[in-house]
Parts: structure tokens; C-alpha cells; sequence
């Protein structure tokens, strides 16, 4: 066995969620599996997203020979944009993966620049000392794989996100074999999803949720609005699919809806028979039994196309009385308010609601695997050393207990959270030390708009630029605006004598053209003000202050 250290440095995602980024080092060349992003809480106001702090890498910015990709979901490469314009270093992902990442580069501006190299499950690539061999996994999304990285004290294992799904929509089977292959072989080190460690038994396959698409699509009567994640590709074929049996045109609604559809469709993840598509603006034109949309918002996300539809405010997306919206997704901890304001909205409107709410068959299976799966692929790899990764610190824990309890199939269990540095020798594997982890928030998406911590950006928001409250008053009954807005500001000053009326103008605008049922959603509301406020401040002051839009309910 070659002398020498081996580090392994999680820089996001072990210990909280999202966010997943970790870093391989060999001697001078360090590899990066995944740059992940993750969304802001409520609490982060003014925040867009929220990306690893790599400050380590920048430090080894000559060291740093690439960045491989695991999947195209958010949590593994939504921190490309931000970190590739600190660091441009090539970057490999499975076709999928990339045809997602490029729509992302191209939105800011860093395409051109990018050095994008395709890789394909079971072929091997060379990156500095390492030999990277993609794994086919199943998870949620299509095109996923796990890297078992060869290095010069053996090989190491990260398992990426999955399930162990015997029956995906795409056939593209998990590749059981390399697993227990590598087995036989021998693994140094085992990175494996703890995402579902809190959940007994197998997860259920893709197909799980045909039944319950099937009996919905068969008892609508009127229109069919699905909701799924956009990367949903699985579910959004499903969708596809049971339109055209059930004689259904299918229109997609929402951006990301838009982009995830067409990128899946070129690269034949879903077949739309020809004359199923439509355009949104052609909903109107059709009855309301022969229509599915396809929508994006599961989460409540205040201005997506369902939060808009729930409130009727949205162009092409009419929900009306005796529709039925299917909520295809699991509701993320944190987000159960916003999605239950729509989906009493929805209520509202008298539409049918189906959403996840533990009933069977279900309308949503989880991407993760459980714990038989977790145990299956820890008795194939047999690792010396077994590291669980992607959860907050109660999963970490709670994984490293399954696996611990393996006698006979893990050496050893190592248990380290983001900033950890996990080292490797000829004598065994310790934490040596730690690097600088963080989050950083980005404001717009863009990279320019990078703040440093939320404290930090807090602060700096407050000492530079200060703090704009715009106050309304609400009639939570009516949705009546019961007085002029208020604005007050401290350690920020609009300059001129026409800003403060300017500005209470914008508020009250917005307020004009929002309707009533916009105005009791104070998510929404403080959303569109926020946003309204930022652009008039912005452009007449060019500062940014912390903008709290206050509702007082009367
Ligand atoms: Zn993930
Ligand atoms: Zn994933």
C-alpha cells in the first residue's frame, strides 16, 4: 500500500439538508462529488438560495482537477452556477445530468465558459491519481448514478441519492452487481444517502403510484391539474402516459415544468404522442374533461403557477369548481403552511384536492432508500469503513446506528459533519482536523449578488443600506386595504422628497393589482411587495436595504 494521506472533506450536506458537496484530496489533486444548493427557510428573507461556503477550495484552487456530478437535482447541482464562476474546473455528469446544468449555465451566463464532460454509467474515467467508475442507481429522478473512486489506499464508494427500485419507469436497472462486485474486491469506504433512514422496510418502486394516477384520471370528470417536482421525470412520463389512455391533452404550466419536460422529451426519457401536447394559452379552447396540466408548485412557493392558479391569478391555469389538483409530492418539512394555504385555496375554489396524506395506493413514493435497502447495499459493499452522508445530524447518527449494528459487514462506523476532515492512511482513518463550511447567500440568483453569512448579510444590509417596513393594514375578512401604507425605515434614508411618496405608490400599486384572496395570502402579498419595493428601491437609490413587508391584520 502506497504511503500517503487520503482526505475526504464533506463541505455541505452532512448535517443539515441540501446543500451536498464533498471533497476527495490525494496528495496535490483534489476532486469534488456534487455542488449542491440548498433553499432558504421563510426566515431567510430576501434570500434566493443558499450555497456551500468553498473557501477550501478556493484556497486549493490549483488542486482542484474537476467536479463530478452524482444526479441533476437541486441539492447536487444548484451551487454549479456560483461555484464554477469562482472556480472553473471541468465537470462530469451522466447526459441528463448535464443537459440540466446547462440550461442552468446558460440562464447566467456561464455556459460558453464551461468545461462540461460527459460520462455514462460503467464506463471508467481518469481524474489526476483517481479512476472514477459511475454506478447506475435508481432514485426519483432519471440518469442517476453512484461513483465508486478508486484511489491510491483503495476504493471508495458514494452511493449519491437512491432506491433500490426494481422496476423504474426508464428500465435502467441498479446495477446490484458492481455493488457486490466491489464487495468481493473489497472497499475502503462506504458513503451512503441517509435521507430516509428513519423509515422501515423498502421503498416503493416508481411504479408504485400508477394505480392511484390510474383510478384519478379515470374518475375525473372535469379538468386535471398534477403537480409534481419538475425533475419528477418518472412521474411527469406517468402523466404523459395515462393522458393519452385516458384521451387527455396535456399542457405544461410553469418554467421549470417547461424546461425539465422539454429537456427529458429531446433526450427520450418521455414519448408525447403526436396532437397530446398543448399550449397553455390552448386550455381555454378545449372541454374541460379532455385536459390534464401539468403544473409547478408543490411546495407552495408563492409565486409558482399553482400558488398564482389557486388564487386565480394566474393567465392560462383556471381552476374552477369540480377540478381536481393532484399534489404529487411529499411535503418538505417547513413548507407545510405555504402548500396548505394553497391547498385551502384551492378548497376554496371547490376543487377536488388529492394530495399525500399517507392513503394507499399512494400519490407519491419517495426517491430514498429505507432501511432494508440501506442494509441491502451495506452487505454487498462490505466497506472497512462505512460514513453515512446527506441528513441533518439525528440521520447521520441514526445511520451510522443501523450500520453499526452489521456485525460482520462494516469495519468500522465514522460519523463526521460538513467541515470534517476525514483522513485515511495505511494505518486506519481518523477526523484530523476541520476546514471552514458555511453557507452562503445568494440574493436573485445572481452571482454578483453574493452575501457572505445570513448574520453577516443581516448585518450588512442593516449598517450599509438599513432596513425599509413597509406596514399595510389587512382586513383579513374582505382582503380590504384598511389605510394607506405606512414605511417606515431606519439606518436608510430614499434621499430626494419624492421617494417615500414614490414608494408608498409602489406598495399601494401592487396592492391594486393583487387580488382579494392575494391580499388575506400574506405569503403572497409580502412576496409581490417585497419584490415590487426592491426594484423601485434599487433603481432610485441603488442600495439594497432588508426590506420586512408588515401586515397588520385587522
Ligand atoms: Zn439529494
Ligand atoms: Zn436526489
Amino acid at each position: 500500500m502506497p504511503t500517503g494521506k487520503l482526505q475526504v472533506i464533506p463541505l455541505g450536506g452532512l448535517g443539515e439538508f441540501g446543500m451536498n458537496c464533498m471533497a476527495i484530496r490525494w496528495a496535490d489533486d483534489i476532486i469534488v462529488i456534487d455542488a449542491g444548493l440548498m433553499f432558504p427557510e421563510s426566515e431567510l428573507l430576501g434570500v434566493d438560495i443558499v450555497v456551500p461556503d468553498i473557501s477550501y477550495l478556493i484556497e486549493n484552487r490549483q488542486r482542484v482537477k474537476g467536479i463530478i456530478l452524482t444526479h441533476g437535482h437541486e441539492d447536487h447541482i444548484g451551487g454549479l452556477p456560483w461555484i464554477l464562476s469562482e472556480l472553473n474546473v471541468p465537470v462530469w455528469g451522466t447526459v441528463f445530468t448535464l443537459a440540466l446544468l446547462e440550461d442552468k449555465l446558460d440562464e447566467h451566463g456561464l455556459l460558453d465558459a464551461a468545461d462540461l464532460r460527459e460520462m455514462h454509467a460503467d464506463e471508467r474515467f481518469k481524474v489526476g491519481p483517481f479512476t472514477i467508475h459511475p454506478i447506475q442507481v435508481t432514485h426519483s429522478l432519471v440518469d442517476c448514478v453512484a461513483l465508486a473512486i478508486h484511489t491510491p489506499l483503495g476504493v471508495l464508494i458514494h452511493t449519491g441519492d437512491f432506491k433500490v427500485d426494481p422496476t423504474p419507469t426508464d428500465n435502467k436497472l441498479f446495477d446490484l452487481h458492481a455493488f457486490a462486485e466491489y464487495g468481493k474486491q473489497g472497499v475502503l469506504a462506504l458513503f451512503q444517502d441517509s435521507t430516509n433512514v428513519e423509515r422501515k422496510g423498502y421503498t416503493p418502486s416508481e411504479r408504485a403510484v400508477r394505480r392511484k394516477f390510474d383510478e384519478v384520471f379515470a374518475h375525473t370528470k372535469k379538468r386535471l391539474f398534477v403537480s409534481c417536482f419538475s425533475s419528477s421525470i418518472h412521474r411527469i412520463k406517468l402523466a404523459v402516459e395515462m393522458a393519452w389512455e385516458h384521451g387527455r391533452k396535456i399542457a405544461f404550466v410553469g418554467r421549470s415544468m417547461n424546461n425539465a419536460s422539454e429537456i427529458a422529451e429531446d433526450l427520450g426519457y418521455i414519448e408525447i404522442p403526436d396532437g397530446v401536447l398543448i399550449h397553455p394559452g390552448e386550455i381555454k379552447n378545449f372541454p374541460a374533461e379532455k385536459v390534464c396540466v401539468m403544473i409547478s408548485g408543490t411546495q407552495g412557493e408563492p409565486m409558482s403557477a399553482l400558488s398564482r392558479a389557486a388564487v386565480d391569478t394566474h393567465k392560462h391555469a383556471k381552476i374552477e369548481k369540480g377540478d381536481t389538483v393532484m399534489l404529487s409530492s411529499r411535503i418538505i418539512p417547513g413548507n407545510e403552511k405555504a402548500i396548505y394555504r394553497v391547498v385551502d385555496h384551492l378548497f376554496r375554489r371547490e376543487a377536488h384536492v388529492i394530495y399525500d396524506d399517507g392513503s394507499s395506493p399512494p400519490v407519491h413514493v419517495s426517491g430514498h432508500a429505507s432501511q432494508e435497502e440501506l442494509r441491502l447495499i451495506i452487505n454487498l459493499v462490505k466497506p472497512k469503513f462505512f460514513i453515512p452522508v446527506h441528513g441533518e445530524y439525528r440521520q447521520l447518527k441514526l445511520h451510522a446506528e443501523l450500520a453499526g449494528a452489521m456485525h460482520g459487514s462494516v469495519g468500522k462506523v465514522m460519523l463526521i459533519e460538513s467541515g470534517d476532515v476525514l483522513e485515511f492512511d495505511e494505518k486506519g482513518a481518523r477526523k484530523a482536523g476541520r476546514v471552514n463550511v458555511g453557507r452562503v447567500c445568494i440574493d436573485s440568483g445572481s452571482r454578483t449578488d453574493v452575501v457572505e453569512d445570513l448574520v453577516i448579510k443581516d448585518r450588512r444590509h442593516l449598517s450599509e443600506d438599513g432596513i425599509v417596513l413597509p406596514i399595510i393594514a389587512i382586513n383579513k375578512l374582505t382582503g380590504r386595504v384598511e389605510s394607506t401604507p405606512e414605511i417606515v425605515t431606519r439606518g436608510f434614508s430614499g434621499g430626494e422628497d419624492g421617494f417615500m411618496s414614490g414608494a408608498r405608490q409602489i406598495v399601494m400599486e401592487t396592492l391594486e393589482l393583487s387580488s382579494n384572496e392575494e391580499k388575506t395570502d400574506y405569503g403572497v402579498i409580502k412576496e409581490k411587495i417585497r419584490t415590487d419595493l426592491k426594484r423601485y428601491i434599487s433603481k432610485e437609490t441603488q442600495k439594497r436595504p432588508l426590506i420586512m413587508p408588515v401586515i397588520l391584520e385587522i
